[in-house]
């Protein structure tokens, strides 16, 4: 835990309400968003769910995009890191039958990689091309991870 803190650590932390007992709910008692989760302004402008600048702090790592952070205590408000679990969004892998025969004929995804069955993702019945959602999850992770660094000022993964 020798990473640099960011400068406005003191900002975030005096929002919240640690108890005496540090293993209990730590109450954020700054802004809320509408489903009464904390929330937090980062340096750069963009706002952040309190709990999930508290586990990435607590942890020096980033929750990977496009998971949640899941509060094992159920109490929206806490930012007690050992409280808190990312869980990976869940997704919708069904495999449907009733695709449509024009989809079904194309062999090629429009970024033009194969449809073989190992680069082959179902999803609402509809065919997605795996390298292409590899591609588009690892800009959207890299984007991310930028952001973070230029809001933390350090890696944090
Ligand atoms: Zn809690
Ligand atoms: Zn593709």
């Amino acid at each position: 835990m020798n990473a640099p803190r960011p400068g406005w650590l003191p900002r975030f932390e005096e929002k919240i309400d640690k108890p005496e007992n540090l293993d209990e709910c730590w109450i954020w008692t700054g802004a809320l968003d509408d489903s009464k989760y904390g929330k937090f302004r980062l340096p750069t402008g963009s706002v952040s769910g309190a709990h999930i600048i508290s586990w990435e702090l607590a942890n020096e790592r980033q929750v990977p995009a496009g998971w949640h952070v899941d509060h094992l205590c159920r109490v929206r408000q806490c930012v007690n890191p050992d409280h808190l679990e990312p869980v990976p969004a869940s997704e919708n892998t069904d495999r449907g039958t009733s695709f449509s025969a024009k989809n079904s004929r194309k062999t090629h995804c429009p970024r033009g990689h194969e449809y073989t069955d190992e680069n082959i993702r179902w999803h609402n019945n509809r065919r997605e091309c795996i390298t292409c959602i590899r591609a588009r999850d690892k800009e959207r992770r890299d984007a991310k991870r930028q952001e973070r660094v230029d809001n933390f000022g350090f890696e944090i993964e």
